[in-house]
């Protein structure tokens, strides 16, 4: 029997919820620079630092790679840890510039990936979500969110386990991964974030539900 968790779970949330139709950025280098900024801020910082970017012209990678690194960080400075973020802003534009975002991108899902990973500060959720959000290929994101999530209903396992749980339940579908780990982060910041867990639909939905395989 086909394991329904997953895909019911995504039900539940599109039904609370609604279609959401993330990444929010105009271009998809603008993902990739808002992958970078997202890491430990919250998104309100980020969005002011893409502004700050863009007022600068600096939102392309051939731009953002000539600027200098001190007038990155004053940019970036609201989203925290800005001179490490204003150095691998100025890293990954540089790698883009050199290779062409057109040969990136082009590169088949798992190749892509693993190029991401191999950047300095990109690690698995970062490198999926430039996959995911930017190349348009079909990488589901794990994030903390979706980690605490699972747990709370029953289901434990690190990063890739997870991935794979997800990867396996439902459809290779671009769409699909957006709109669900959209859900997942718009639902967790309003229950999870917000301790409102005897209000919990997933907990009270899903807990110990088991787990099918076949
Ligand atoms: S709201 Fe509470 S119970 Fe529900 S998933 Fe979040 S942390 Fe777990």
């Amino acid at each position: 029997m086909q394991n329904e968790l997953v895909s019911d779970i995504y039900e539940a949330l599109l039904g609370m919820i609604g279609h959401l139709q993330w990444w929010p950025a105009d271009t998809p280098f603008e993902v990739v620079i808002g992958t970078i900024l997202t890491q430990q801020t919250k998104w309100t910082n980020v969005e002011k630092a893409i502004g700050a970017l863009k007022r600068s012209d600096l939102i392309e990678p051939e731009q953002l790679a000539n600027a200098d690194v001190e007038h990155i960080e004053e940019l970036v400075r609201c989203c925290g840890f800005y001179r490490q973020k204003a150095k691998r802003l100025k890293d990954i534009a540089q790698f883009f510039t050199t290779e062409g975002m057109d040969n990136i991108f082009q590169l088949p899902t798992e190749e892509l990936r693993e190029l991401m990973l191999s950047l300095n500060g990109v690690g698995n959720e970062t490198a999926d979500s430039i996959v995911l959000y930017a190349a348009d290929k079909p990488k589901f994101v794990i994030d903390a969110y979706t980690t605490r999530i699972m747990k709370c209903i029953g289901i434990e396992g690190n990063y890739m386990q997870l991935q794979k749980l997800f990867e396996t339940e439902l459809p290779s579908d671009v769409p699909l991964y957006k709109e669900y780990h959209a859900l997942i982060v718009e639902y967790a910041k309003n229950y999870c974030g917000k301790k409102q867990c005897d209000d919990c639909v997933l907990l009270h939905s899903f807990k110990d539900k088991e787990v099918k395989n076949g």
